[in-house]
């Protein structure tokens, strides 16, 4: 997979331009531990139906290995090992006690019963339990997964060890010990990103035009708090196409017309755009928040933003983001800009283990510090090195990992 390869190469040269030794990108190239697996699930028809299940564990010098679960047709082993990656850069970025570990199955979930769905989330945890634990490796939901879908698997961990074990996974239902502000987190800290974004390269957040691919749990509630803080949301997109008013949507209205609809491409109050066309919108901002290698080197060229925030994780491939570079477009990068999540993911965690429940207040409070800080710790590191933002978040993380493998003696 090119974004496997496009990610090792860069861990590559930062370990390179660091001047670690070369056992640090040996150490990295990989995950430490990977699982394929074969899961049964008897489907209501009363057949059993087999599905080819992942779990990669990246790195787990900083802490528990970490990261979501994906129910998507596209799922690959290379994929869920890239995705494991990004995790543990994430989480160092982001300053989370945690290594970064992903799992994957290959169903469309939407496809299925929920009988049948509960039976596969269940199963995927009777496949994977031995390696994972609230001190080893902690999911949580990613594409195709949710607050449910970690309930049943959280149930089937704790029927596994027989005993109540909160804290083996995030992004809970809140009765389960799910957090407060959760849902939204990885939303609410790509909102932040923005302002910080704005302040830096001195534009005004008040009415800052704002084009967003993706309406899913990232993209969705990116537009909706975005909306609500002040923005204009001129674009917006799903798998099956796209809404455009240069005076600014009605989110609001275009969330209750999904709940009702399953796709926003049909709504009425707005010009229909294809998402190729969506990219290419002028604006200040574009959000990708769908899928991975949606900006590539032919659509590159088309973009007219000024700043891209990347709430997808790999939406940008390497051809690609040295386009949007050479335009001058301020990128700011998935393990920086979408981190939102792991760490009210982490703040999950911390309740769990202390059977603690903070309020949503308290809860986008301790994000907002993360998020602010992760963010000037980036940017400041790349303007002084002049080097784009995904090479210094790169650089920080790879240097945080390192320095916690070397005190480890690992190598
Ligand atoms: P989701 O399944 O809820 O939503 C995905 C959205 O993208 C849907 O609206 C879908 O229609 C749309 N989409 C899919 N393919 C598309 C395409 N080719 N063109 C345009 N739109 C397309 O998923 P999500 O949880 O919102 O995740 C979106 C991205 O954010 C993924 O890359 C995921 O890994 C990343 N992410 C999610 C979280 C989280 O907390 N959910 C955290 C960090 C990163």
């Amino acid at each position: 997979m090119k974004l496997l390869d496009e990610t090792r190469d860069l861990i590559k040269e930062c370990t390179m331009e660091l001047g670690l030794p070369e056992t640090v990108y040996d150490l990295l190239h990989d995950p430490r531990k990977m699982l394929c697996a074969n899961i049964p699930v008897r489907m209501d028809n009363g057949k059993i139906k087999t599905f080819r299940g992942y779990k990669a564990q990246h790195n787990n010098a900083l802490g528990p290995y970490k990261g979501g679960i994906r129910f998507h047709p596209d799922v690959t082993f290379d994929e869920v090992k890239a995705l494991s990656m990004w995790m543990s850069l994430k989480c160092a970025v982001i300053g989370v006690p945690f290594g970064g570990g992903k799992g994957g199955v290959v169903v469309a979930p939407e496809t299925l019963s929920k009988g049948e769905l509960e039976r596969l989330a269940r199963n995927y945890i009777r496949a994977t339990a031995d390696i994972l634990g609230p001190r080893v490796d902690i999911p949580a939901p990613d594409v195709g997964t949710n607050p449910q879908v970690m309930g049943w698997m959280v149930d089937e961990y704790n029927n596994i060890v027989g005993k109540h074990e909160p804290g083996v996974i995030t992004g809970k239902p809140i009765p389960l010990g799910g957090s407060e502000g959760r849902l939204q987190a990885t939303s609410r800290g790509i909102a932040y990103v923005v302002q910080e974004a704005c302040k830096v390269k001195g534009y005004d957040f008040n009415g800052l035009k704002i084009v967003i691919q993706g309406f899913g749990n990232v993209g969705g509630n990116s537009a909706l708090l975005l909306h609500e803080m002040g923005a204009t949301i001129i674009g917006v997109s799903d798998v099956y196409g796209g809404l455009y008013d240069p005076n600014g949507l009605n989110i609001p209205e275009i969330m209750e017309y999904l709940k009702e609809h399953k796709t926003i491409a049909d709504y009425p109050k707005a010009e229909k755009i294809s998402n190729q066309e969506l990219l290419a919108l002028e604006c200040d901002c574009l959000i990708p928040a769908a899928m991975e290698n949606q900006l590539t080197a032919e659509n590159a060229p088309n973009i007219k933003a000024k700043m891209i925030i990347e709430a997808a994780n790999g939406p940008t491939t390497k051809d690609a983001e040295k386009i949007i570079i050479d335009k001058g477009i301020l990128l700011c990068p998935d393990v920086l800009a979408n981190a939102g999540g792991v760490a009210v993911s982490y703040f999950e965690w911390v309740q769990n283990n202390y059977y603690y429940a903070w309020t949503e207040e308290e809860v986008n409070k301790r994000l907002k510090e993360k998020m602010v800080k992760a963010f000037y710790s980036v940017y400041n590191f790349g303007t002084e090195r002049n080097i784009p933002l995904r090479k210094a978040a790169y650089m920080l993380a790879v240097k945080r990992i390192s320095d916690a493998m070397s005190l480890k003696g690992w190598f």
